[in-house]
């Protein structure tokens, strides 16, 4: 097997608890440079201050995963293509529609593979539901993504910026499972965007939204959530109720769990790099445009409500 060099751009939370655990387990990949502005350093991997410094310094780089925040993704992925890399982005790719295609049509023309990311879409439960939801009708689904921000997010500044996205953030991975769920079309109908006085990104959401066959999809995202944490999909079936919860990671059907096909046990990350490592000696990228899209519509039709400031403990 062929095993591709990668640098990681980004030594933050996600980077450290799955990124550079599952490159180093994963023989597709071997982990050749980190790029951290803080100069965080892992032990026999060289560490840069800018990407420009690791293209220099390691030219026959294959691959590059950019686990930044969002907002300066798509400049840091034009500079990978420039430099001839394969990119993976953590989700979400950029925070607008117009950056994700000029990305996707500039890997393009340079041949390189981009590998757009959502995460939550590799759970081997949310497999087994799509699965089991072929050729039924969904007469109902609910999402709850309520957690707290302060015990999950501490000293993530970016995400109250605008274009950090608020509570989209954890709240797009349940969208993204909605669209691996839900193939046709899905139209934001209303939506109230809760705005801490002092942010500019939400700090809860109520969203409802429709597809042209009529199915009613409600959704409740909250940053403020200091009692159990929920990630819950809750779906009225034609055969019963089904239900995702803790993120996509378990399955229910009425009563019963669902354990998922023996074949498919690796978790997200491991699955993700998985993917990439048979997208790149094909030149194929992924780039599933359909959960930013839906952020996208929801905040566009969204009345923006102010509530009271939220005040980070921790330094940003
Ligand atoms: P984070 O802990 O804030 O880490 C982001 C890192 O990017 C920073 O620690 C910093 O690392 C680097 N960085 C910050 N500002 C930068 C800038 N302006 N230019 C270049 N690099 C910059 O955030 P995170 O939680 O890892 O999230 C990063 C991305 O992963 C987000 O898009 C998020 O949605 C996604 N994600 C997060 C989780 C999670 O559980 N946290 C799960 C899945 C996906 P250096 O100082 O080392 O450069």
């Amino acid at each position: 097997m062929k095993s591709y060099s990668i640098g990681v751009i980004g030594i933050g939370k996600i980077t450290q608890d799955q990124h550079l655990p599952v490159i180093a387990k994963d023989a597709r990949f071997k982990l050749a440079g980190l790029v951290s502005q803080r100069g965080l350093q892992q032990p026999g991997v060289p560490t840069f201050r800018t990407p420009a410094e690791l293209y220099a310094a390691l030219p026959d780089l294959d691959a590059v995963a950019i686990c930044t925040p969002p907002s300066v993704r798509h400049a840091i992925a034009r500079e990978a293509l420039d430099a001839g890399k394969n990119v993976l982005l953590e989700k979400p790719p950029t925070p607008t529609m117009a950056e994700f295609h000029d990305l996707v049509a500039y890997g393009a023309a340079r041949g390189k593979v981009i590998f757009a990311t959502w995460h939550s879409q590799y759970n081997a439960a949310v497999d087994e539901a799509k699965k089991r939801l072929s050729g039924q009708k969904i007469r109902s689904l609910h999402i709850e993504w309520k957690e707290d921000v302060r015990r999950w997010h501490p000293g993530q500044g970016w995400l109250w910026q605008p274009g950090g996205f608020g509570v989209f953030d954890p709240g797009m991975n349940a969208l993204s499972i909605l669209t691996k769920l839900v193939p046709e079309a899905i139209f934001p109908r209303a939506a109230r965007l809760f705005v801490p006085e002092n942010c500019g990104a939400p700090i809860a959401a109520d969203l409802e939204l429709t597809t042209a066959s009529g199915l009613e999809i409600t959704a409740a995202f909250d940053f403020r959530e200091s009692g159990p944490q929920r990630w819950n999909i809750d779906l009225e079936t034609d055969a019963g109720a089904m239900k995702l919860s803790a993120g996509g990671g378990f399955l229910t059907l009425g009563e019963e769990p669902v354990p998922p096909d023996a074949g498919s046990l690796d978790a997200e990350y491991e699955t993700i790099y998985r993917r990439f490592g048979g997208l790149v000696p094909r030149a194929a990228s992924d780039v599933d445009t359909r959960p930013l899209q839906l952020v996208s519509d929801i905040f566009l039709v969204a009345k923006q409500i102010p509530v009271e400031s939220f005040e980070d403990p921790l330094p940003g």
